[in-house]
């Protein structure tokens, strides 16, 4: 059998940290099996989707790896939905309703009052043809409902959830199409996934229950269920489903450059039994992934842990990888310089113009000013080679008698303007020797 995937977002806004963790679940376990991973627009709600939205998800999906080995749209589908509502209701599988949505609010409220679950009453299944004909008369348009089979129970082994069952008869038949003729999620999602032939649907666990009544969906369509794996929710640190988590996107990470590497190291451990691990390749993350390994209790993204599992990732960036990214005169040599010093890509400019200068130097003390002097002197003697540090700074502990940090730190802040950063011994080199004896002789003064 081959394994096939999707992530099936409604193009209604921007991907959130919640669904990109859905959206890498479902292309991981795909990749893993050597799958396919199907992107499915859900916009069957003409007025909410937009075309931006659609756009962003697709650049968002690719920023992120995570690239889509075909792509539907739901929007382009409604002829099928159409056609396959035809035989559900030949087959006595959906029925029309009536109710107004204030009736049916009423009627929810007298059953809470009464103690009762607000289960639908199935009123509509007992009205009479002249009854029907009435409501046309008066231009009252049906909604739809499918007709749930309280016969069989709904059982089904979650990937993740283990065993689950639902009675039926404890569930209202959801309404699958509104009065205007538009669709609801429900059917269409699962025409779409015997349609296109989806074999495991990986999505959060609020849709459990979607899933019950989904699976006599299948059924009445004459289709095998897919397997299903229902995620635990993602949390913030706060230990809730946040309005935060809903904010952060794509945008929002690159604004605060963390890397695609990062997110995608991140959202594959968390809520699993496994270590969250800085890997720059997604090559092991995929290999180890295994619905069995993920917990039942709620997933926590931690801002701060995304951030320091960045700096790690960062610090494992080849520079091929980088180049594009990187000032077109910093060389390979130079980025191995400055990457253990950065905590995130957006630091590069700022120690790469430690390199070009200029730099501003903080005020000396009258003897670390003379120090420098001296430092200068011996700097124009000295050849320019990869030794130049060390060479400078034994020539300067002789004459001076200066050692350890009284030696160290004024150079290190004549030359770079800071009081820490990268290895000397490799950034000298790197600033030549003709712009190193300039900024000794500038701070000298
Ligand atoms: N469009 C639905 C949602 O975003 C899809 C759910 C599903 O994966 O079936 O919730």
């Amino acid at each position: 059998m081959t394994i096939k995937t999707r992530f099936a977002p409604s193009p209604t806004g921007h991907l959130h940290v919640g669904n990109i963790r859905t959206a890498l679940h479902n292309w991981m376990f795909a990749q893993k099996e050597g799958g396919t991973f199907l992107l499915r627009l859900d916009d069957t709600d003409a007025e909410r989707s937009k075309e931006q939205y659609v756009e962003a998800i697709r650049a968002d999906l690719a920023w992120l790896g995570l690239v889509p080995d075909e792509e539907q749209r739901q929007s382009a589908r409604f002829d099928r939905y159409e056609e396959q509502l035809e035989k559900l209701k030949a087959a006595g599988r959906v029925y029309p309703a009536y109710e107004t949505a204030q009736e049916l609010d009423l009627k929810r409220k007298i059953q809470l009052g009464r103690g009762k679950p607000p289960i639908y009453d199935r009123a509509a299944l007992d009205l009479t043809e002249a009854q029907i004909a009435e409501f046309e008369e008066q231009g009252r348009k049906p909604h739809w409902r499918f007709k749930l089979d309280h016969e069989t129970p709904i059982t089904w082994t979650d990937l993740i959830r283990g065993d689950q069952h639902f009675d039926p008869a404890l569930l209202s038949d959801p309404v699958i199409r509104r009065e205007d003729g538009s669709w609801l999620y429900m059917l269409p999602s699962a025409i779409d996934d015997v349609d296109m032939g989806i074999t495991h649907v990986v999505r959060g666990e609020d849709h459990v229950a979607n899933t019950a009544v989904q699976i006599q969906m299948f059924h009445a369509l004459g289709a095998k269920p897919p397997e299903f794996a229902h995620e635990a929710l993602l949390v913030g640190t706060e230990g809730k489903l946040s309005k935060r988590l809903g904010s952060l996107g794509v945008s929002s990470f690159r604004e605060k450059h963390i890397e695609p590497q990062a997110i995608v190291a991140l959202l594959a451990r968390i809520g699993t039994s496994d270590p969250v691990e800085p890997v720059a390749d997604v090559a092991p993350l995929i290999a180890s992934f295994d619905f069995g390994r993920f917990g039942r209790a709620p997933a926590r993204f931690d801002e701060e842990e995304l951030a320091q599992l960045n700096q790690k990732i960062v610090h494992l960036l080849d520079y091929k990888d980088v180049k594009p990214r990187l000032p077109d005169a910093m060389d390979a040599a130079a980025w191995e310089v400055i990457r253990p010093n950065l905590h995130d890509m957006g630091d590069v400019d700022s120690w790469w113009q430690v390199v070009t200068g200029p730099v501003v130097v903080p005020d000396l003390s009258v003897e670390d000013q003379a120090f420098i002097g001296i430092a200068a002197a011996k700097m124009e003697e000295l050849e320019a080679s990869d030794d130049l540090w060390k060479d400078l700074t034994s020539a300067l502990k002789e004459a001076t008698g200066r050692k350890g940090k009284p030696l160290f730190m004024p150079l290190r802040q004549a030359l770079t303007g800071l009081d820490h950063g990268p290895d000397m011994n490799a950034l000298l080199p790197l600033i030549g020797k003709p712009a190193a004896l300039t900024r000794l002789v500038e701070a000298a003064v």
